[in-house]
């Protein structure tokens, strides 16, 4: 039993919350299986007189029992339930009754029974420890002009460390020397390798193709993006599902009730064996498991997929879905914008209107910005800014020398009070049409000139809206800041239909745009990239963001985060969903009637206490492996899900063992 039951207040066993299965578990469960053994084998052909068995079966539950026994009572003694209870119950009167070679029987039966337990918890949290592994934990240093091999605890920011091609990039940093083409697909979902240079960025876990960098370390560990993913994911697995309260009140009554059950079956039998396996089947071990075990090993199968759950209940939340709403610009769009077309007024240049707007968007991480920086070839716009102002959903406004700067949609300039000509609204109306998004430069009070921005969609968009539908989603909504022309498009090439695409929306009417389809009571998911969504993707019963380099605000916000598969895992993971929460009936309704029918055979004398503990230990295993059978199952029916594995597997093979 692991920290599942622990977290519960119940634990079956002392071992509850205790880690791994050690070597030392193993030989003690054999040393008392060794002793039992001697112990039945007297017993069956008279060897030995009744007080070296009885020793013999006391030594193995030493082994075995007194741990239970022990686990219970200080269960007890903290006020936990403690399912234990009853089989220390069992233990207690087998012991009483004289059947020592019982007792011994009932507690090697669940030493063992935990044993593989542990080994099949294990198997399920593969994933997660997969992706854990594969992040480096030494970098080559430079130090006096040599490169080190040093840990990376021993690195901190500033350092300089030489990444190899082939390497698994350590640390989050700077590229200070080199050239390189780097695999982000772990972090971004995007395929094609990226070229970096001096100057760009790149980040822990991602792969360098076949340049040797000097990087300039900026974050190190748990600091950088992939290991708050790392932590993210690790913080799932530990917090408890939603039901608790439930199995609370559940443990409170259920113990009692079992006891007085065995007490009348003893009474009115007289058979105190009868009572003893009624006890020991009726720890409800395999219930309790059948929520957690089937969310721990969807969360596992997804963190292999590149798919990060923050927690069960937003598997559980994938049955109760019937919108999802997209957000249009890095999420169904790249959100790789770059500057078509400029339009001066006022006897601007083109330049002098890029370089106005790349001095106010220095101050902003938005895709807008990087497009017009990247234009205006101005290396360091930031210098002459102050007084920045962000109108997220809006654009930027700064102040340089005395001059205002204002950079961003129309609504921008109604906000600041900057009038729009006739000419450059015009120009905003012909932009829009061919799919282009118009954004206004103004200064002072006078608007200087129209920057048109283009994005590319996504090239499995249109796939995964199709995919969708096949998976039952009925209502496929997209909402934006963009102007309304812009967003069309972009629908129609991704086959959402008008009525349900909402431009000019800022990042708080997306939200309550979510919140009034959960009013109308509808199950929403929202799609994002963290970029002016923050409020929806939290208010969503599921909020998704699309992996990013950078973004990790986007990663705090959101409940689950598509990484390595990008966009086209999306329907991967509510098909995960809903499965998960059919393995979990499936477990529930196994695990009570499996229970109860035992329960009858122990009450008319058809099960023995040791054929009863083996029953109750194979009854766990069965939920178990249900859960880890049926999650495996989810992706390997779904036809994405084996694509993007064996894709991975080639990249990561071809990089990773040079
Ligand atoms: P989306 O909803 O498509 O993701 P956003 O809400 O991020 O878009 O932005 C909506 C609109 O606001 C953009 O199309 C742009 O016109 C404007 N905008 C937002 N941020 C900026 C910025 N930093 N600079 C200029 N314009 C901006
Ligand atoms: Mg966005």
């Amino acid at each position: 039993m692991t920290e599942e039951c622990a977290a519960h207040g119940w634990s079956c066993s002392p071992s509850c919350g205790s880690g791994t299965t050690n070597a030392r578990e193993i030989v003690k469960v054999a040393a008392a299986g060794a002793l039992l053994g001697a112990a039945l084998a007297a017993e069956h052909l008279a060897l030995l007189p009744p007080i070296p068995i009885m020793a013999l079966s006391l030594g193995s539950l030493a082994l075995t029992g007194l741990p239970i026994v022990a686990g219970t009572v200080q269960g007890l003694l903290h006020r936990q339930r403690n399912v234990g209870e009853l089989v220390s119950i069992a233990i207690a009167a087998s012991l009483i009754v004289g059947e020592f070679t019982v007792a011994a029987e009932l507690g090697l039966i669940m030493a063992m029974g935990e044993m593989a337990e542990e080994y099949a918890h294990r198997r399920s949290r593969r994933g997660i420890e997969a992706i854990a592994a594969d992040t480096p934990r030494h970098a080559f240093v430079i130090r006096d002009g040599a490169a080190v091999r040093m840990p990376l605890s021993g690195i901190g920011p500033g350092d300089r460390v030489l990444v190899r091609p082939g390497d698994v990039v350590p640390v989050d940093g700077t590229v200070a020397t080199g050239t390189s083409a780097i695999d982000e697909s772990r972090l971004t979902g995007e395929s094609v390798p990226v070229e970096k240079g001096p100057g760009d960025a790149v980040y822990a876990g991602t792969i360098n193709h076949d340049g040797a960098l000097h990087v300039t370390v900026l974050r190190v560990g748990d600091h950088s993006a992939y290991g708050r993913v790392m932590q993210m994911v690790r913080e799932a697995e530990e917090r408890r599902p939603p039901s608790r309260p439930i199995i609370d009140r559940f443990a409170a009554v259920y113990t009692p009730v079992m006891l007085a059950a065995a007490g009348a079956v003893w009474l009115a039998t007289g058979d105190l064996q009868r009572a003893i396996a009624l006890l020991i089947v009726a720890c409800p071990c395999a219930l309790l498991l059948a929520t957690p075990s089937a969310v721990l090993a969807a969360i596992g199968v997804g963190a292999g997929q590149g798919i990060l759950i923050r927690g069960g209940e937003y598997l559980e939340a994938c049955t109760r879905l019937d919108a999802v709403v997209f957000d249009k610009t890095g999420t169904l769009t790249s959100g790789d914008l770059h500057v078509v077309t400029v339009a001066p007024f006022g006897g601007r240049t083109v330049e002098e209107v890029l370089e106005l707007a790349a001095v106010a968007e220095a101050g902003s991480e938005h895709p807008v910005a990087r497009a017009v920086i990247d234009a205006a070839h101005d290396p360091e716009p930031v210098a002459r800014a102050v007084e920045m102002r962000l109108h997220p959903g809006r654009g930027i406004e700064a102040r340089s020398g005395t001059d205002r700067i204002v950079v961003g949609s129309d609504r921008l300039l109604v906000l600041t009070g900057i009038p729009l000509s006739g000419k450059a609204a015009e120009i905003r109306d012909n932009l829009a049409a061919s799919g282009i998004t118009p954004v206004f430069v103004a200064t002072g009070d006078e608007v200087v000139g129209v920057i048109g921005l283009q994005d590319t969609v996504r090239p499995e968009s249109a796939g995964v809206v199709c995919r969708l539908r096949e998976e039952g989603i009925g209502t496929v909504v997209m909402l934006t800041g963009d102007h309304e022309d812009v967003a069309c498009r972009v629908a129609a090439e991704v086959g959402i239909p008008e009525d349900t695409v909402h431009a000019g929306l800022l990042p708080h009417q997306k939200q309550e745009y979510v919140e009034a389809l959960q009013n109308d009571g509808r199950g929403v998911c929202f799609v994002g990239d963290g970029t002016n969504d923050g409020p929806a993707l939290a208010q969503a019963d599921v909020g998704v963001s699309i992996g990013s380099r950078e973004d990790t605000v986007a990663l705090e916000t959101s409940h689950v985060v598509l990484m390595r598969g990008g966009l086209a895992a999306l329907p991967l993971f509510i098909r995960l969903g809903k499965k998960t929460s059919q393995t979990i009936t499936a477990n529930v309704v196994f695990a009570l009637g499996f229970s109860f029918a035992m329960m009858a055979l122990a009450g008319f004398g058809l099960l023995s206490p040791a054929g009863g503990a083996v029953l109750h230990q194979a009854g766990v295993l069965i939920v178990l492996l249900n859960s880890s059978i049926f999650a495996g199952r989810a992706i390997a029916d779904h036809p994405d899900g084996r694509k993007k594995q064996r894709g991975f597997e080639r990249t990561s093979d071809r990089f990773t063992r040079s």
